[in-house]
């Protein structure tokens, strides 16, 4: 691990111009790991004229098939580097090695995709009143700012980069400023297997600087950002001058719905992982579980039994499930939630306490008898914590999923499907999945509704989200 590294800008590492620096600590024993150096406004302003000036030199024109080998070509660089690109992220946020190596070559995968998407990327014709000859180009828009949290560093980063650059775009990444290691080996990785050098440019540094900056910049023509719904919040502000575009991924508070018709046994042994994998560090985590009361016990049973034989521990071991959370700030942010739970009389079915001496380690926590004017239910924690509840009447169960402000992710485990399908279309959410806890699929769109976010990420909705819509018309 190279102790020291610097922002990825034309093809090649260089310094902040003002000299700053971000130290890194490993969360698994709280010691430093390393520095990066940290942008500031100047350096963003380079970054972003540069981009625009490769795009204007030959991105934005390239053949789509020119476009699609070199996106190939990243993908097969990141296969060839898998293992040590999901050690940065083991080292950098802590992150359980297998899970990882799944993220690495997910991040493969997603710029795989699109480079086959590209050729099947294409406007219609449409029969105008006019007669003559009407079609529409989707045109990319210039230079798009990509602003992406710590949870998923190296996914995250490839499923808004390999879109925007697939429809034509250069992009600006900022990564989180806990975990640049990742995108910034992705731009080196891009550049290596024939990325023009400023088509990608990697910028980490404080988001107060560094994401206003890029959000302001008169060149930026799009943000697509990942991350908490206050700083979407701004972030949509700030761009509201200019009109720029903005996809925004925000918080959840995701149910997992229970029917006693189900697998529930299934559903039991399947639960704790759709909350507690990556230490709840998840927006799609589910963290409300409504169990209807006929089977709400021994469904609990089978929930702290599974929760128990999770691996918590080194993420350097493969067996090993939870990983630390992400910072000592952050563990203390959600041990505030378990104090007020405490404080409220709910119940600990499971954990709530540190596991280890050293390292931001938390257990895996499950709350029972939580109310839902409580801040454990209402609010997004953000780490291993799940409340679960009994529930008796349908229509009420679902006013009170709908009750939340967020709509992201949810769970609906039954063998009805006609009650399947009426559920999943009331919950008001982005994604939903019937009988699996999967939120995610590359093919697919993903995004949420109310307060988790506006646009989608992933699938062909994503290329949709980098382009502008061009009509044309030939008088005939
Ligand atoms: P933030 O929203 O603060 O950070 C996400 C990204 O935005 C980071 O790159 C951050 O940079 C950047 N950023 C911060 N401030 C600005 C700004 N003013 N303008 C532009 N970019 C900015 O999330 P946190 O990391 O602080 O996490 C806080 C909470 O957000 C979590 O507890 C969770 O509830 C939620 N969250 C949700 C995520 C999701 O996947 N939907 C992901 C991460 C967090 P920097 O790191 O330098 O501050």
């Amino acid at each position: 691990m190279k102790s020291y590294t610097g922002l990825f800008i034309d093809g090649a590492s260089r310094d902040a111009s003002a000299g700053g620096r971000i130290t890194l600590y490993y969360p698994a024993t709280g010691e430093r790991s390393g520095e990066v150096a940290a942008a500031g406004p100047g350096d963003v302003d380079a970054a972003v004229e540069s981009a625009h000036r490769a795009w204007e030199a030959g991105w934005r024109d390239l053949a789509p098939g020119k476009r699609a080998e070199i996106l190939y070509a990243i993908a097969r660089a990141i296969r060839e580097n898998l293992e040590s690109v999901a050690q940065l992220d083991r080292v950098n946020i802590g992150k359980p090695i297998a899970d990882a190596r799944d993220e690495a070559a997910l991040g493969a995968r997603v710029f795989e995709y699109y480079a086959g998407a590209i050729s099947g990327f294409c406007g219609q014709t449409i029969p105008v009143a006019k007669g003559g000859f009407d079609f529409t180009l989707r045109q990319p828009m210039g230079v798009v700012a990509a602003i992406v949290p710590w949870n998923f560093p190296f996914p995250i980063a490839c499923w808004k980069v390999a879109p925007a650059l697939a429809a034509g775009n250069s992009v600006v990444l900022k990564p989180a400023s806990l975990s640049p290691l990742t995108a910034l080996e992705l731009g080196r990785l891009a550049h290596a297997a024939g990325l023009p050098p400023g088509v990608l440019q990697v910028v980490p540094g404080a988001g107060s600087a560094v994401g206003d900056a890029l959000v302001t910049h008169p060149r930026v023509r799009k943000i697509s950002f990942t991350g908490s719904t206050e700083v979407g919040a701004r972030i949509m502000q700030l761009a509201s001058g200019d009109l720029k575009r903005v996809s925004l991924e925000l918080g959840g508070k995701s149910p997992n719905i229970v029917f006693a018709d189900a697998d529930w046994e299934s559903a039991a042994e399947a639960s704790p992982m759709s909350v507690f994998a990556n230490s709840g560090q998840d927006c799609c985590a589910r963290s409300r579980v409504f169990v209807e009361r006929s089977i709400f016990e021994p469904f609990v049973e089978g929930f702290v039994a599974a929760t128990r034989r999770l691996v918590v521990g080194d993420p350097a071991k493969a067996e090993t499930q939870l990983g630390p959370l992400v910072s000592a700030a952050h563990r203390a942010s959600v041990e505030e939630f378990l104090e007020d739970a405490r404080a409220r009389g709910s119940s600990f079915a499971h954990g709530g306490a540190r596991p280890f001496p050293e390292g931001f380690f938390l257990e895996p926590t499950v709350l029972l008898g939580v109310k839902n004017t409580e801040r454990c239910w209402r609010e997004e924690i953000f780490g291993p914590v799940v409340c679960i509840v009994p529930f008796d009447d349908e229509a009420q169960m679902i006013r009170e999923v709908n009750a939340s402000p967020y709509g992201l992710s949810g769970s609906i485990w039954t063998n009805d499907l006609r009650r399947a399908l009426r559920v999943a279309r009331l919950v008001e959410s982005g994604v939903i999945s019937i009988n699996s806890h999967s939120s995610l699929h590359v093919e697919a769109p993903f995004g949420g509704f109310k307060r988790s976010g506006i646009g989608r990420d992933l699938g062909m909705s994503a290329m949709e989200g980098y382009t502008e819509t061009k009509n044309v018309f030939i008088a005939g």
